[in-house]
């Protein structure tokens, strides 16, 4: 292989840059030439795609956002859009693809490697939620923003003597979430993997009160329902004064954390390595601090599981 591509694909996440910039370099090291493709997927179909150098990627591993830029594609979907793409790479002589995004993305991915061309995923979400891998790259900065801003809402809160509900991102997975509440001491984690019972979330915040509590920070994952929504019924229940901060897109922006750089940077080395060494349709990981791969086929049918004992251990510090 002398010629592959990379691209960001889906929602954007802090670390895909220190990504890119890992599967340039990478690729370059082994004199393979490599293109950036803009846009994600929408990039591939009309043909929005350079050649990337080293000085290209310099003075990015700590931006956050993606310098090639992220879309979502319908056309991708489709055979003939994905053909049209294929075209593309072929005319161009790229021979290989690396594809940094979310699950959407790499289900993306597969359907290339199918039609023939060496598609590999790293997984870039600040979700957490991809099956096959402990972290991925973009949830530590993410959980990090989200702790900054619950620990400005615990000064407020306990000056105030209030009851505050955040809502922090994650439509299907818990996991910033639950991570946040561990490390902010929330009273009640609320997320889409385990049920909730409000009497008990009610009732854990009146003994705190009695206590002589001076604030409470319960946490919910957007998945479950609105932050607004959780704030009155609460309210209504304690009559306790209670305010609701819905985080929203700051989650998705910032700095990358040293963390995440460094995954990011071992996983798009990863990815380049597998790709020359002839995988296809595999996705990078993180396992046990490894770096390893897996087919994506295999690893979106496995369904990613919360880990249940970190949600326990979060009810058992917050009696
Ligand atoms: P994410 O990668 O963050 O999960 P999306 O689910 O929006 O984000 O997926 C990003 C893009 O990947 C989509 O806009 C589409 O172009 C492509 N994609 C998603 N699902 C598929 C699929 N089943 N087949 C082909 N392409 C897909």
């Amino acid at each position: 292989m002398k010629r592959i591509g990379v691209l960001t694909s889906g929602g954007d996440s802090p670390g895909m840059n220190a990504a890119v910039r890992a599967v340039v370099r990478k690729a370059i090291f082994n004199n393979v030439e490599v293109y950036g493709i803009y846009y994600g997927y929408a990039g591939l179909i009309s043909g929005d795609i350079k050649k990337l150098e080293i000085g290209d990627v310099g003075d990015i591993i700590h931006r956050g956002g993606t310098m090639l830029y992220t879309a979502r594609c319908e056309e991708f979907k489709t055979e003939e859009g994905r053909e049209k793409a294929v075209a593309q790479l072929k005319e161009l002589g790229i021979e290989g693809l690396v594809v940094i995004g979310g699950d959407g993305s790499f289900r993306g991915a597969e359907k290339l490697s199918e039609l023939g061309f060496p598609t590999i995923g790293v997984p870039g979400t600040i979700d957490n939620d991809i099956p096959g891998t402990d972290f991925t790259i973009g949830f530590d900065t993410a959980l990090n923003t989200v702790i900054d801003a619950i620990d400005k809402i615990r000064d407020t809160a306990t000056s105030h003597e209030r009851t505050y509900v955040v809502e922090v991102m994650g439509r299907d997975a818990g996991d910033l979430a639950l991570w946040a509440g561990l490390a902010d001491g929330a009273e009640s984690i609320i997320i889409p993997e385990e049920p909730f019972n409000m009497d008990k979330i009610v009732e854990r915040l009146k003994r705190g009160h009695e206590r002589g509590k001076k604030h409470s920070i319960i946490i919910v994952a957007e998945g479950v329902g609105s932050g607004p929504e959780f704030g009155k019924k609460i309210q209504d229940a304690t009559s306790f004064e209670t305010r609701v901060t819905v985080l929203g897109h700051i989650q998705r922006g910032g700095s990358p954390t040293g963390f995440d750089r460094v995954l990011a940077s071992r996983l798009g080395g990863k990815a380049v390595e597998i790709l020359l060494e002839g995988a296809a349709g595999q996705m990078v990981g993180i396992k046990n601090n490894k770096e390893y791969y897996q087919s994506i086929s295999a690893a979106l049918s496995e369904k990613r599981e919360l880990d249940l004992e970190l949600y326990r251990l979060s009810q058992e510090l917050s009696i």
